[in-house]
């Protein structure tokens, strides 16, 4: 990689911490520190975060600024305030227990929240000022989720990606959080959105289909004016760092102090930061249970937990702990013997070397989150186990679940099958144990972190290119410039307009989209023109063009064509069309209607549509779904098409649409302009049926068959008015 990497995170790798009078800096815990380092070492980059600590005097910032300068390191500085609301309050107590399914833990607190914007932005200047345009910018995670878009307002055109460690829940979940749009339009700043596994991305594409007017093929989100994708990046370790401590002296060394300690029973472990996700109480309640009912395993099993401390100023935490430090005592006060304790219990932070030998010595690695998003001790153990001997168990609701295949996977919520899953382990023999670690360990080693940080940077980067070739098609002022002149110099030209979305807005009541007077007075001016043909090609029924244009000298399309009406003539239908099938179709759609408040039928003379405008919330949306789905299967039979288009769900005869409408615009005719304008789907027929020479615009940026794309109506009004004030010698004084 080429480009600059520009990281940016809550907390830096490392840490300020104060040794009496002297700050140092020490390593941060936890897998994307250690992980994202090791990662980047060769590259040319800078990480921006948190230095863990509240440092208030000036000299000592200036002094650690330095210290970290040399290290690539660029600190943003926390008040204890913001330290309490921006992180305690709503990372940990708002966003942490949501995204883990835990909605009754959940805090909803609005000061925290306006520390959460505050500090955000804190981080986002931070970026903004170290940051040059060719930099490839990655934010990570869920106390950031804000920065993508405030680092994209200040630099539109940046490489962004975020990555975001914890699960993205679904749907129903986040909609229980009062700022949910505004996290996901923060989140949508990035180009490339990644989660550890497909479903957490699939929650969110869900989510945001349901909350932001969007649109979305697949994993590619349209966002205002910018594609973003959102995909899966199972997060890796640094595989072969672990394999290397492992077979190391120091590892040996403290294995056997380990072995002496716990003599030669099969040992347990498990390794979890304090947290009510990773399921400590339900994992010591299933071994107790086992204690109970299979005594054969008394004096020749002890189990290992170590609990790293972790948040303890929030209070959920502090209860936590003393219900994990009561059921550890009650259960070794009741089963120890003198020569055999059955729960080893450690509060404290192990170094890797030590933690290697835990996981070196271990027979059986208990990893039970009720959720995590990826879980990194899981890989780690596997990837420390050279003799393949070991057999681990893994929650499937842990994201490794997803990758580590041959763990006896278990659902932490399920006493017996967690006591179940202990006493298969114990059991299982040495031969199967070898066969499935062996290929755990082939995931592990291949998906690492490098590969890991690899992948993500390299689709970040195809996305952007992708990026590109759309904003080619986006009418920037010079293009407009090449459109006016290529207007200018011709004589015979065809101007092909869509009506709704396109030269007026969309509004609530479909009857308040009449002309209003500055476009009347700009379609006047651009008829007068003897060198321009105007057409407008409608949805709408003739009676409302009629109505509404009745004495502008334009060719009129109305109900996608089945109606024609040329300059200062009258209308009549553009084929013998059939209306039998309306009955059947009308049944359906007011039972719709019914049960949908605020939609409405609109009954034309050779179509019928559903209009959901005036629906509050997703149900029009997912109304429409159901009923394209009902309307689809009768149709195919009948010679219909079902148009879903924008708020509206149409039938129509199969012979009507926009590109005959345009055909025959064509016969007989030779333009040295053609321009056309639409914004829905049933415009696509019209972009397809016109020759390569022609002016093709979509307004809105949807993904289209035409050659550019607007914004919005108001740009095609601008684009006409240029046309209009086009001032041929021959006007000169009229
Ligand atoms: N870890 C550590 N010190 C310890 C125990 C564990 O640094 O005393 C590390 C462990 O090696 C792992 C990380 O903490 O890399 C925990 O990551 P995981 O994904 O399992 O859980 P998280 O804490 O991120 O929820």
């Amino acid at each position: 990689m080429e480009r600059r990497l520009l990281i940016v995170s809550n907390r830096l790798p490392v840490k300020a911490v104060w040794k009496g009078d002297e700050l140092k800096l020490r390593a941060s815990e936890g897998g994307l520190a250690t992980g994202l380092g090791s990662a980047c070492k060769d590259m040319d980059y800078l990480w921006i975060g948190w230095p863990g600590a509240e440092i208030r005097e000036p000299e000592i910032i200036q002094e650690l600024d330095q210290q970290l300068g040399e290290r690539n390191l660029i600190a943003v500085y926390l008040t204890q305030t913001e330290i309490n609301d921006f992180y305690e309050g709503f990372s940990n107590e708002t966003l942490w227990p949501l995204y883990h399914y835990f909605p009754s833990y959940t805090i909803y607190n609005n000061e925290n929240w306006n520390s959460y914007v505050k500090v955000n932005r804190k981080f986002a200047e931070a970026v903004a000022h170290e940051a040059t345009a060719d930099d490839i910018i990655w934010i990570h995670d869920y106390q950031l989720a804000l920065v993508p878009s405030m680092v994209r307002e200040r630099m539109p055109d940046a490489t962004i990606g975020f990555f975001q460690h914890i699960p993205f829940p679904a749907f129903e979940i986040f909609r229980l959080l009062p700022w949910r749009k505004e996290i996901l339009e923060g989140m949508l700043g990035a180009d490339l959105i990644g989660f550890h596994t497909l479903d957490d991305a699939g929650h969110f594409v869900d989510t945001a289909s349901h909350l932001l007017d969007l649109d979305i093929a697949s994993n590619n989100l349209q966002f205002e004016e910018r594609l973003v994708q959102v995909d899966a990046f199972p997060m890796g370790i640094d595989y072969q760092k672990y394999q290397n401590l492992a077979t190391s002296e120091s590892t040996a060394r403290n294995v056997a102090k380990l072995r002496k300690m716990v003599g030669s029973q099969k040992l347990m472990i498990s390794v979890d930061r304090l947290d009510y996700t990773k399921g400590i109480p339900q994992r010591l309640l299933a071994f107790q249970y086992m204690l109970e009912h299979y005594p054969e395993f008394r004096e020749n099993i002890s189990f290992l937990q170590l609990v790293v401390p972790s948040r303890d100023h929030v209070p959920q935490y502090k209860v936590f702990k003393d219900e994990i430090d009561k059921l550890v005592s009650s259960i070794n006060a009741r089963f120890s013997t003198i020569g055999w304790t059955p729960i080893y219990y450690f509060y404290r932070s192990f170094p890797i070397n030590l933690l290697s030998a835990v996981y070196r010595t271990a027979d059986i690695a208990l990893v039970t989150p009720m959720r995590d998003g990826m879980n990194l001790v899981s890989k780690e153990f596997v990837a420390s186990k050279p003799d393949r001997t070991g057999v681990l168990v893994l929650s499937e609701m842990a994201g490794a679940a997803k990758e580590l295949l041959q763990a006896i996977q278990v659902n932490p919520n399920d006493l017996l099958n967690l006591v179940d899953a202990m006493v298969r382990a114990i059991r299982l023999p040495e031969e199967e144990q070898k066969a499935n670690m062996e290929l755990m360990q082939q995931v592990v080693a291949k998906f690492d972190i490098h590969h890991w940080v690899d992948l993500f940077l390299r689709t970040l980067l195809e996305v952007k290119s992708r990026q590109e070739e759309q904003y080619t098609r986006l009418i920037t002022p010079s293009l407009g410039t090449s459109i006016l002149e290529r207007y200018e110099n011709a004589n015979n030209r065809l101007i092909i307009l869509d009506y709704d979305g396109t030269l007026v807005p969309f509004h609530q009541n479909i009857l308040q989209a009449f002309p209003d007077e500055s476009l009347r007075a700009l379609l006047d001016k651009l008829v007068s023109d003897p060198k321009n043909r105007v057409a407008i090609i409608s949805g709408r029924s003739h009676l409302h063009l009629e109505n509404w244009f009745r004495d502008l000298p334009a060719d009129f399309f109305a109900e996608h064509g089945a109606w024609y009406k040329p300059p200062r003539g009258s209308w009549k239908l553009t084929a013998n069309l059939r209306a039998e099938w309306k009955p059947a179709i009308r049944n359906i759609m007011e039972t719709f209607t019914e049960k949908t408040p605020g939609s409405s039928m609109e009954e034309k003379s050779f179509s019928l549509a559903w209009h959901y405008r005036s629906v509050t919330g997703e149900i029009g949306e997912l109304r429409a779904r159901e009923l394209c789905n009902n309307l689809k299967l009768f149709s195919a039979d009948h010679g219909l098409q079902v148009l879903c288009g924008k708020k509206v769900v149409e039938v129509k005869n199969i012979e009507i649409n926009k590109g005959n409408s345009v055909k025959q615009l064509l016969l007989d005719h030779s333009y040295d302009f053609i321009m056309a304008v639409g914004d829905d789907t049933t415009d696509e027929e019209m972009f397809r049926i016109l020759p390569e020479t022609a002016i093709t615009i979509k307004v809105a940026g949807r993904s289209s068959a035409a050659a550019y794309f607007v914004k919005s109506f108001k740009e095609v009004r601008m684009i006409l008015e240029k046309f209009s004030s086009v001032r041929e010698p021959a006007f000169i004084g009229k």
